[in-house]
């Protein structure tokens, strides 16, 4: 059976005050994938993720988890759901353990289905299970997060921006879990990102947003097909009084005197970029490419009309 695990028809946000962060978004959303939501900083990917965890009202449109709507089915719903927050909102007088049980008590597991301990041992905070939440450090925050997230056997896990900011360690073991989890109990998993790599490696499928508005959605491999945006950084012999204008390349300079140029490599070989810079010029004393995170992405694909 192929199943929808979220459908979302019609979705818009406007906060008080009148932001408009989401402009009607539908998204539907497999059984059993890896789902990356990407998109630059306010494209309105934390507003969709707390909407569907029921922590944000939609102004309109309508959302199923795992075929429960929302608003006619919200216990059901919610119950489908476990999201891993954008932000470390733990209560400072809990313990892991505690945090864990007072999770799943709100839930309605029975005491006799809770996984403390088993969920502890994962997220790797078993030596911690007594400490004050407000004595752990933010990785260990972060990993209590993920773990009160799964106290209530969720068929979709929600991940908002999970490695942002995060050591290279604990990263590995949060996808490490979320691989685990996918494999293992056929958890479906979505999580936001803006690191292209990061979702080039995880993820099944991604949907990007953009001002509050669905771009694509497409597998991974289609998508980074298109995506191919490239990012050279060149170190200029003297700086440059006027940066060139060439059609296809996007230049700018950084704060370090290196000059950025965002290119697409299915229209302009690098080669074609060096003679730009070179008729410029500019001469050019080290080079290197960069893979265009996100933000360059949109940024080369959306401003450079300007
Ligand atoms: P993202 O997670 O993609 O960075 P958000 O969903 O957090 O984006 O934000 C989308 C837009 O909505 C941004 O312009 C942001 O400033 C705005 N926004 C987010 N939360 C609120 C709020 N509580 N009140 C008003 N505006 C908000
Ligand atoms: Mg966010």
């Amino acid at each position: 059976m192929t199943q929808d695990a979220i459908r979302i028809s019609g979705l818009r946000k406007t906060y008080q005050g009148g932001k408009e962060a989401l402009k009607g978004v539908d998204l539907a959303i497999p059984a059993g994938s890896i789902f990356g939501l990407l998109g630059p900083n306010g494209a309105g990917k934390s507003t969709l993720i707390n909407i569907l965890a029921g922590l944000v009202t939609k102004s309109a449109g309508k959302v199923e988890i795992w075929g429960w709507d929302q608003d006619r089915n919200p216990r059901q719903s919610r119950a489908s759901i476990g999201v891993m927050p954008q932000e470390l909102n733990l209560d400072p007088f809990f313990t892991p353990r505690g945090a864990l049980e007072v999770q799943a008590g709100l839930y309605g597991v029975p005491k006799a289905q809770r996984r403390s301990d088993e969920i502890l041992a994962m997220v790797g905070l078993t030596d911690k299970a007594t400490a004050y939440a407000r004595t752990l450090s933010g990785g260990m925050r972060r990993r209590l997060l993920l773990g009160k997230a799964l106290v209530h056997h969720p068929r979709v896990l929600v991940l908002d921006e999970p490695t942002a900011g995060v050591d290279i360690e604990l990263r590995q073991m949060l996808w490490d879990n979320v691989r685990k989890l996918n494999r293992d109990r056929g958890m479906t998993i979505i999580l936001t990102t803006h690191y292209l790599e990061e979702a080039e490696e995880m993820c099944d499928e991604i949907a990007i947003i953009n001002h509050g508005s669905l771009v694509t959605q497409d597998s991974t491999t289609n998508l980074l097909g298109q995506l191919d945006a490239k990012c050279m950084v060149i170190h200029p012999e003297t700086p440059p009084d006027t940066l060139p204008d060439a059609p296809g390349l996007s230049i700018d300079r950084r704060e370090d005197g290196t000059l950025t140029v965002n290119y697409r490599t299915s229209q302009t070989s690098a080669e074609q970029v060096l003679e730009a810079i070179r008729a410029a010029g500019i001469r050019i004393r080290d080079v290197r490419t960069e893979q265009a995170d996100l933000e360059e992405v949109f940024l080369s694909l959306t401003s450079r009309a300007t």
